[in-house]
């Protein structure tokens, strides 16, 4: 495993290409769009730079990292010499069986192809490919440089030798692998969605006020940051995705989005990386406070 192709620049893929960069993999990072790749280079650039502060590498260290990453606009060029390749495009099944259907043409024989995704079916990705057994999941955590898990999702037709590798491989980034079935959200969002959807209602029904129930679940539940600021962390899109993913998927309307949160996707706040979601990132202050609790 030496070549991993990162394909998607946004929250998560920087957070991706930053990690397997920082323990010497060569990576090729794909995005469509080049502003979203300069962006990336930055944030990991600043992220690079929080970590030498922290003493946790060396400015040496930060120069062989960026060294490691290359951008592309074109799948095929970026995958071409791919042994990995780790998709984080946008939460979008229709996109996603669009970009597993190139990649399966494209790659190479032995090539892994691992989504990011934060719910949709791997079983249902892995069919639009024309090798199923190298399809897995691979679902980081945000922010990715920081956040320890990794949960391995093998689809019904992944190669056990596909999923041993992924595992190896989550380790040899210091992280730790969980292994879990291919359901709807697997298993973090399937817990953490509802709770972010209930608090989301409970603003809606008007029982309290942002900054009321962030506080209520940090103090109360020792969350270290309130499930509002969470999902303006994540992306009110993101959220939105994964929860319709579960309503459709398991048919319940237990997992239907609450209409304010679609009323804020519609209008464009989409949390931290529009400016605004439940808090106003407007002036960066409140993004810079999210971005010191992960330091
Ligand atoms: P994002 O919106 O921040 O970034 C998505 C990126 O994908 C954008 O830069 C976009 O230009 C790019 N893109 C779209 N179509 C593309 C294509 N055809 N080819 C290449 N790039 C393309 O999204 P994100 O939050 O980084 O989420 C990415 C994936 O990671 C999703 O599947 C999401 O469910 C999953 N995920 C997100 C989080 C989170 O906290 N945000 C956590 C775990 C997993």
């Amino acid at each position: 495993m030496k070549n991993i192709a990162v394909i998607g620049a946004g929250t998560m893929g920087n957070g991706i290409a930053h990690t397997f960069a920082q323990f010497g993999y060569q990576v090729q990072l794909i995005d469509i769009s080049e502003s979203a790749l300069n962006k990336a280079i930055t944030i990991i650039s600043k992220n690079l730079d929080r970590m030498i502060a922290k003493e946790k590498i060396t400015p040496n260290e930060k120069v062989k990292t960026l060294a490691n990453i290359t951008t592309h606009t074109s799948i095929k060029e970026g995958v071409k010499y791919a042994n990995l390749v780790v998709e984080a495009a946008t939460e979008n099944k229709n996109l996603k069986l669009k970009i597993f259907k190139e990649l399966s043409e494209i790659c190479s024989e032995d090539t892994i192809l691992a989504t990011n995704t934060s719910s949709i079916s791997i079983t249902e990705i892995a069919a639009a490919t024309n090798k199923p057994e190298r399809v897995i999941g691979m679902h980081f955590m945000n922010p990715v440089p920081i956040m320890k898990l990794v949960e391995i999702i093998s689809g019904y037709n992944t190669a056990n030798s596909v999923m041993e590798t992924i595992v190896a491989l989550t380790k040899k980034i210091n992280k730790i692998p969980v292994e879990v079935n291919d359901y709807p959200g697997f298993v973090a969002n399937r817990i953490l969605m509802p709770m972010i959807n209930e608090s989301i209602e409970t603003l809606y029904n008007k029982v309290a006020g942002v900054v009321e129930i962030d506080t209520v679940m940090k103090l109360g539940m020792a969350h270290p940051m309130g499930p509002l600021q969470l999902a303006d962390f994540i992306g009110l899109d993101v959220c939105l995705s994964i929860l319709n993913v579960m309503y459709e998927g398991f048919k319940n309307p237990k997992y239907a989005p609450c209409p304010l949160l679609v009323n804020m996707v519609n209008a464009n706040k989409l949390g931290v990386k529009s400016g605004e979601g439940f808090y106003d990132y407007s002036e960066n202050k409140k993004a810079q406070k999210v971005a010191k609790m992960f330091a």
